[in-house]
């Protein structure tokens, strides 16, 4: 059975672990240093505040580790605050882990058109309704990184390699397809 971690420090993790639990992954929260020596075959950095985010994981002398794993290989996944942790470019806020081949743009839709919900379609899932939440969004992708999704003219999913990113929340849907396409790459690294 996969395990999966999700980062617990803050943030909507609850709702990814219910997601989890359906698809019947087994999962575990990683709130200290010594959480990220259990045996992980993936991991989910959840929505929240990505500066608290990443203050806590620096504080805790997380965020090294957590980058070493993700360069070595080990299938991500970054909703929102997540997605921000994850780009190599921030505009508005301060790079984290910096693995990934994008340019995030933070806070960038101002605040009330951040937050908004419209069904658009994803690349290897089909339409998915998509949550928005202050959200962030893709100013570029680069590299390896391949853009999945688009929602008026701007990127909000993308991928490179064993990192998954959305802009959106589909975790606080009913529609589990993109946890799927997660899980579905954790299967194909391990
Ligand atoms: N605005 C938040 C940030 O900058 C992201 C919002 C979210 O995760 N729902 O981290």
């Amino acid at each position: 059975m996969m395990r999966i971690g999700i980062l617990a420090l803050q943030g909507a993790f609850a709702e990814h672990e219910t997601m989890l639990h359906r698809l019947g992954a087994e999962c575990f929260e990683i709130r200290q240093k010594r959480d990220l020596a259990l045996p992980m075959d993936g991991l989910i950095l959840p929505g929240g505040e990505s500066t608290v985010m990443g203050k806590l994981l620096s504080a805790l002398d997380c965020l090294t580790w957590l980058r070493t794993y993700i360069q070595q290989g080990l299938p991500v996944y970054g909703t929102c605050a997540g997605l921000l942790l994850l780009a190599k470019h921030v505009q508005g806020g301060a790079v984290q882990l910096g693995t990934m081949d994008i340019t995030a743009a933070r806070n960038a839709y101002g605040r009330q058109l951040g937050s908004f919900s419209t069904t658009a379609p994803m690349e290897g899932v089909g339409d998915v309704p998509m949550i928005f939440i202050r959200a962030p969004y893709i100013q570029a992708t680069w590299g390896e990184a391949q853009a999945l999704a688009t929602v008026d003219g701007r990127i909000v999913a993308a991928r490179q390699g064993n990192q998954l990113v959305t802009a959106f929340h589909p975790e606080l849907t009913e529609d589990t397809r993109v946890h799927r396409l997660f899980l579905e790459m954790v299967q194909k690294a391990n």
